[in-house]
């Protein structure tokens, strides 16, 4: 790893990064409309048919020519019931003048009839109706391709579908559609300390807290994990691990742990062996161990240990990498909310800092910007801010971005 003052700033690792990125096209694959939800759109989709396909009543009541009804303000106006229309289960019949018939909503609208009357206003006794209100022609009928028109563009390419994008498409009789496929994504966590996640920390292990976290983001960012479970710090179980994932045809591999400089950090050595590694230590606090690389057409993130450092790193880097070839923004999930600051935040030029907030009305509160193994900082914070690289004070009372980790 480089020296302190030979770090790679955080703008320089994003735009060899992006250079990665933009040289890649998101896979796509074919998928059923009923697992289409939260996946993103790889084809415009154009409709075939209008929606509805046919006149369409909207109300409960009775379908009437509106002629008949005209001047039933001055005199009401008697209606033979001549039938009924309910959804899926046509009237068959012909409609004359001084008729009506019964129909339900979503049914369709006899050809002659012209507008619905609402059950409400009428008066039915027997086989007749009274009417005693006129009804404009068009009223309470839906016109076919009042949804949608035969040719158009029910979903735009590189849409993320929400659940009634679904219920949209298939409602034209969609059923198989082109979708962004989800990065694969290999995680590599490393650690003769660890004991798989679940398992009560004893004696001087810990339990892996990086495998569940990174698990989460990835999926949370639209990939999917393809290879997870630890790997202790040997040269040969790290090289295996990492050939495993990338013979698994991971996108993405995230190494967890062993990326700095010491003596079972073997990570960085391999990485170079199956690939490169361009970037390896970068001006982040926490994190500066996190290194950038690849191996074939892999993207390998090397993110450090400590698991604040972990998420950070994940979150600059590793996150932007998923979200992108998922089709989605490369941008955070997250939101901001302006807010004043509470205390002075100081920081070294040229770094970037990650200080975790709490929200006390309208003040940002610091909790902690250095302590990297302490993970609770991150669940007691409302957000987070980051001190950019060319400022070395925010000052108490100054007006911060904070960073939402929550929904
Ligand atoms: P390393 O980056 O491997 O030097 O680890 C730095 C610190 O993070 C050490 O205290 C490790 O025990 C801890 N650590 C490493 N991996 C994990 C993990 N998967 N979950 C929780 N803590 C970890
Ligand atoms: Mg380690």
């Amino acid at each position: 790893m480089k020296h302190q003052h030979s770090k790679t700033s955080v703008s320089d690792a994003l735009s060899f990064l992006d250079s990665q990125l933009a040289a890649r096209k998101p896979d796509t694959e074919e998928i059923s409309v009923l697992a289409a939800n939260d996946r993103v759109l790889a084809e415009s989709v154009f409709s075939e048919v209008n929606i509805p396909s046919f006149r369409r009543s909207m109300m409960d009541g009775f379908a009437v020519c509106s002629a008949d009804v005209a001047e039933s303000q001055s005199a009401a106006v008697i209606l033979a019931i001549a039938g009924e229309s309910f959804p899926g289960r046509e009237w068959q019949g012909t409609l004359r003048s001084g008729q009506a018939v019964r129909i339900m909503t979503g049914a369709p609208v006899p050809e002659q009839a012209d507008a619905v009357i609402p059950i409400e206003l009428v008066t039915v006794q027997g086989c007749s109706v009274t009417v005693s209100q006129p009804i404009p022609p068009g009223k309470n009928v839906a016109r076919p391709g009042e949804d949608i028109d035969e040719g158009d563009i029910v979903a735009v390419a590189g849409r993320r579908l929400r659940p009634q994008d679904v219920g949209l498409l298939a409602s034209i009789g969609c059923s198989r559609l082109n979708v962004v496929s989800r990065p694969r994504v290999g995680l590599v966590i490393t650690g003769n300390e660890l004991l798989p996640a679940g398992t009560r920390p004893t004696g001087h292990r810990i339990a892996d807290s990086n495998g569940p976290m990174l698990a989460a983001l990835v999926e949370r960012d639209g990939g999917t994990v393809i290879r997870d479970g630890l790997t202790p710090d040997t040269p040969a179980a790290i090289r295996d691990a990492l050939s495993d994932a990338l013979q698994g045809r991971a996108d993405i591999l995230l190494v967890s742990g062993g990326s700095s400089a010491g003596d079972e950090d073997y990570a960085p050595d391999i990485i170079q062996e199956l690939g490169e590694l361009p970037i390896h230590g970068i001006a982040i606090r926490p994190g500066a161990p996190a290194g950038l690389g690849r191996a074939g057409r892999c993207l390998v993130f090397l993110l450090p240990g400590n698991p604040v450092a972990c998420l950070f790193a994940y979150d600059l880097f590793a996150g932007r990498a998923v979200r992108t070839l998922a089709g989605r923004q490369s941008q955070w999930p997250y939101r901001t909310v302006s807010a004043v600051l509470e205390s002075t935040l100081r920081s070294a030029r040229g770094r970037t800092d990650y200080a975790r907030i709490r929200l006390a009305e309208s003040q940002a509160i610091p909790i902690a910007v250095s302590g990297s193994s302490v993970l609770s900082s991150t669940t007691k914070a409302d957000g987070f801010l980051l001190i950019p690289a060319d400022v070395e004070e925010l000052p108490a009372g100054a007006v911060v971005q904070v960073w939402l980790y929550g929904n």
